[in-house]
């Protein structure tokens, strides 16, 4: 078994673990402490290291993470061991366990707010920061099997979430791609090997209306009917969707479009950029 503290971590175990769901895939959480709301105009001092030791070993304990990580020294303390949940994320009865959710679900609140300011310096992001003793956390994730991608895209201070994303990929995921959690941290992150977002496949780009119609054949027509067939639309093929045009596409396209509600023109079983961005979104 790979290490249950990470080396070199200072130690304040605080006892209260409880495993976590394995079935689902390894991953980490990343968080700002948030300590403070400052501004480029005004920016502050960051907290201090032990201050924050002494929140979460104490009033803090019921939001505590796995590792404090401060980016400026490199040093760490933590507080779970990697096979325990932490308890950095809003868990609500009943849907996904969030604080829960994989062989491990690794939790580190990075010593951090946008525009803090350290040695006379001001950081707006943790990218901007020297992400000092990052490389070990991540070597330590990898340990635990966690990919280095973000199966959500690399983190900005937009939140965007997705279950379906959540429960079926392992890897690094901010505090604001984690399901039924409001916060928006950690804003942008060091870059780091392999972690570039796996892109999505998006729609494929609309042919043109001169690709459908009667006497048309080409692989547009054949994809249109595929898709008519997979959400569920394809109910007048005899034998199925093929390159060559057919009322039957006519017929399914058109459907498709009443169940838009659409009419008049926008439901007569042509596809346009409309219906195929809605078809395929
Ligand atoms: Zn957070």
């Amino acid at each position: 078994m790979p290490d249950l503290w990470l080396p070199g971590a200072e130690r304040h175990p605080l006892g209260d673990t409880a495993p976590t769901d394995t079935q689902y895939d390894p991953r980490v959480i990343w968080h700002i402490t948030w300590d403070k709301n400052a501004t480029a105009a005004e920016p502050a001092d960051l907290v201090s290291f032990d201050k924050l030791v002494q929140y979460f070993t104490g009033s803090g304990a019921g939001a505590a993470p796995h590792l404090l990580w401060d980016p400026f020294t490199g040093r760490v303390a933590q507080f779970y061991p990697a096979n325990s949940r932490a308890k950095s994320v809003v868990d609500l009865a009943g849907a996904t366990r969030t604080n829960r959710t994989g062989k491990v679900c690794l939790q580190v609140e990075t010593l951090f707010f946008p525009h803090c300011r350290v040695k006379g310096k001001v950081y707006p992001t943790v990218r901007d920061t020297p992400a000092k003793g990052l490389d070990k956390i991540l070597d330590w994730a990898r340990s635990w099997g966690v990919p280095d991608a973000w199966p959500m895209g690399a983190p900005t201070w937009k939140a965007n979430r997705s279950e379906h994303i959540w429960e079926t990929k392992g890897g690094h995921y901010g505090h604001g791609q984690t399901p039924e959690n409001q916060h928006t941290d950690p804003g942008p992150m060091p870059k780091w090997p392999g972690a570039s977002p796996t892109p999505k496949p998006g729609p494929p780009a609309f042919p043109g209306r001169s690709a459908f119609g009667p006497g048309k054949s080409n692989a547009s027509v054949l994809l249109l009917g595929q898709q008519l067939v997979r959400r569920g639309f394809g109910k007048h093929y005899r034998v199925g969707p093929s390159r060559d045009w057919g009322e039957a596409d006519r017929l399914n396209v058109r459907d498709f479009q009443l169940a838009q509600k659409w009419s008049g023109s926008d439901a007569d079983g042509f596809p346009g950029p409309q219906t195929w961005a809605r078809l395929f979104g």
